[in-house]
């Protein structure tokens, strides 16, 4: 039994980077139409940990870029996180309804003349966006049900990362170190299990395999998980 206990030496963000490494490996392999300064995927209804909203916020300070916080407005929480979906799915229970949007999705505040001013740290939710064809404006990305299945183990995965922390939309997660909106957040949940169709549940299982073998500060990525959950 280990005797590793979450504490504030738990490389969470070294798990994290880990994680969007594996994911850049995974996107070189598809073949997308999204290229620099596509952007219409860029709106204001992004979904992040508060992990990955510490590395933006970071990134902005470092960029002496505060001026973005500051206008970013917070916005409505998420009806689920996507642990949250999974463990009801799997125990076949209805989701929460999502609530009507009470507007179109506005453009992302990171979004700067085309491109992502924090694009090096930008969050899962942003990376795993691909389309084998050109979006354009209010067009509809072109997956595949594969890059579905992967794409949601790993943001999976991301919100396990952060147990202990919330889960919501940019403006809101970048912003709630101004006490501005935490009630519109969600606590992360553990990683119920991964939610694949049948026939892409051998294939998710061997991708993922490199992943979680990812040796980050000493241990597997995998044992780093059950370190997470065993709390
Ligand atoms: S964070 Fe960057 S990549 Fe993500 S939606 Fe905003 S501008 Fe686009």
């Amino acid at each position: 039994m280990s005797t590793l206990k979450i504490s504030p030496k738990t490389p969470r963000r070294e798990l994290l980077r880990a994680l969007y490494r594996f994911q850049a490996g995974v996107e070189a392999t598809r073949q997308v139409a999204c290229a620099p300064g596509c952007a219409a995927c860029c709106t204001d209804q992004v979904f992040l940990t508060s992990l990955e909203g510490d590395l933006l916020r970071e990134e902005l300070e470092r960029l002496g870029r505060q001026d973005i916080v500051e206008r970013l407005e917070p916005g409505a929480a998420p009806a689920y996180t996507c642990n949250q979906l999974a463990r009801l799915c799997l125990e076949q229970k209805e989701p929460p309804q999502e609530s009507a949007p009470g507007r179109a999705p506005g453009v992302c505040s990171l979004l700067e003349e085309g491109r992502c001013a924090v694009y090096e740290v930008r969050p899962l939710a942003c990376r795993v966006m691909a389309s084998r064809e050109t979006c354009g404006v209010g067009g509809q990305a072109q997956g595949d049900p594969w890059w579905f299945t992967l794409d949601t183990a790993l943001l999976q995965i991301a919100e396990h990362l952060n147990l202990g922390g919330v889960y919501g939309v940019l403006g809101t997660v970048l912003t709630c170190e101004k006490n501005a909106g935490e009630e519109e957040l969600l606590p992360c949940e553990p990683l119920p299990g991964l939610v694949a169709p049948p026939e892409h549940q051998a294939r998710l299982q061997q991708t993922l395999g490199p992943l979680f073998a990812t040796v980050v500060a000493g241990h597997p990525l995998g044992h780093w998980l059950d370190i997470l959950r065993a709390g």
